[in-house]
């Protein structure tokens, strides 16, 4: 019963970066953060907490892989056109 407050409970989620409790999961990485270790992201309706870490890395798109898969996208119909071209060529001659 007694020294109960000098000792820290451990069922207390930490902040992966400074120790505090946590306010609650990043959205993306599923951290705990606390307040001051992350910043409120606007992911279209809702608002989501991340992580300094993955707002630092990640910009403040919570889908950061859409550009690299659009990318992609643009890399095959560039190959596919250049495909069809050489394809025509080849026939025609
Ligand atoms: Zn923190
Ligand atoms: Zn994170």
């Amino acid at each position: 019963m007694s020294g109960g407050l000098q000792h820290v409970s451990d069922d207390v989620t930490r902040c992966v970066h400074c120790g505090k409790p946590a306010a609650g999961p990043c959205a993306r990485c599923h951290k705990p953060v606390c307040g001051d270790c992350c910043t409120l992201t606007e992911g279209g309706e809702t608002i989501f907490a991340v992580c300094l870490e993955c707002d630092r890395t990640g910009g403040r798109s919570l889908t950061p892989g859409w550009r690299w898969i659009f990318r992609g996208f643009l890399i095959l119909l560039a190959m596919l056109a250049a495909f069809a071209l050489l394809s025509l060529t080849l026939l025609r001659s």
